[in-house]
């Protein structure tokens, strides 16, 4: 993946490996197609559309990093095309730069009214439209790292509540719409406070962030979320899961955790930290939200604890 033109890539947010910046380029004359793709294709992956239409159409379907878009085309033109992807939450936060011939501030401006970030004209400079692309791609990926934090904990590193909440009401409406099983679990460190008492707050941490981790690498599709609920409490988000799959992942949650093998002189049930998991799923999703779903979890826990601790029991709202 290696080239020459990398050495003015000197923006590590930019020089992740394995992932080339997608672009895409929006022109109706194939020329000037060709002359972005010959000054884009070595470190880009470049896709191309030669009218506004086929580029909605695309960013329908992948969302490219940033789009380099011609203001007149034949049936829809860029402002237009622009003004449409800005009104979408799929595609409103990919960065718009025009390339027109036209070089007239009132054009100028009326493209940054409809969402644009910058504005070039043809033909275009290489070194010059490759510099604005460069910067606008830095911008894109500090506000997405940003977006990005704000919704993990920073303490273990998983999804915070506030992810959680967010991506359990959208979870609970996709399965709404689906009709397919949603399963949570909800699941708390055995006597922690002990814990925290002899050990300190120190190892309390580095237990958060053990136990966050084991949770972490027991899941293995990409929708399903473990995330911090608050203090010793974790929960796990399984959408299309039934009661029997949601089980199946509490019971290898429980042993990851115990196999951690993190001692703890204080439990009364075992030698090392453990976990308590309640598990609970919605074969038949209804319109009040999922709050009924959460205090089943909940309860679940609460049996789990009272019947002796490290284990976990299991439930179907109804
Ligand atoms: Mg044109």
């Amino acid at each position: 993946m290696s080239n020459a033109s990398d050495t003015h890539r000197t923006n590590p947010l930019l020089d992740a490996p394995e992932d080339r910046p997608c672009l895409l380029l929006v022109d109706d004359q194939a020329i000037n197609i060709q002359t972005m793709y010959q000054i884009f294709h070595n470190d880009h992956e470049v896709f191309m559309a030669t009218s506004g239409t086929q580029a909605l159409e695309f960013c329908q379907n992948k969302q490219p990093d940033l789009i380099l878009l011609d203001v007149i085309m034949p049936d829809l033109d860029g402002y237009e095309v622009c003004r449409q992807l800005k009104q979408d939450p799929l595609t409103q936060d990919i960065p718009v730069i025009f390339v027109t011939a036209q070089d007239n501030p009132t054009d100028e401006e009326k493209g940054l009214d409809a969402g644009a970030v910058d504005f070039i004209s043809k033909p275009v400079n290489p070194k010059v439209v490759r510099a604005r692309v460069r910067t606008h791609l830095t911008l894109k990926r500090q506000s997405d790292l940003l977006r990005s934090l704000a919704f993990v904990d920073g303490l273990t590193g998983v999804a915070n509540r506030r992810n959680f909440d967010e991506t359990l009401a959208s979870e609970w409406r996709r399965s709404l719409r689906s009709g397919q099983t949603l399963s949570l679990i909800i699941l708390d460190i055995d006597f922690f406070k002990r814990y925290n008492d002899h050990y300190g707050h120190q190892a309390g941490d580095l237990c958060l962030r053990a136990v966050a981790n084991a949770l972490r690498k027991c899941i293995n599709r990409s929708h399903d979320l473990v995330a911090r609920y608050g203090g010793e409490e974790f929960v796990c988000i399984l959408p299309e899961t039934p009661l029997s799959g949601a089980e199946t992942m509490a019971h290898e949650m429980e042993l990851a955790v115990r196999q951690l093998g993190i001692a703890h002189a204080r439990s009364d049930i075992a030698d090392v930290v453990t976990i308590s998991l309640g598990v609970a799923s919605a074969p038949n999703p209804r319109d009040e939200g999922p709050e009924k779903l959460i205090s089943t979890a909940d309860n679940l826990l609460y049996a789990a604890k009272q019947a002796g601790r490290g284990q976990y029991k299991t439930g179907s709202v109804v």
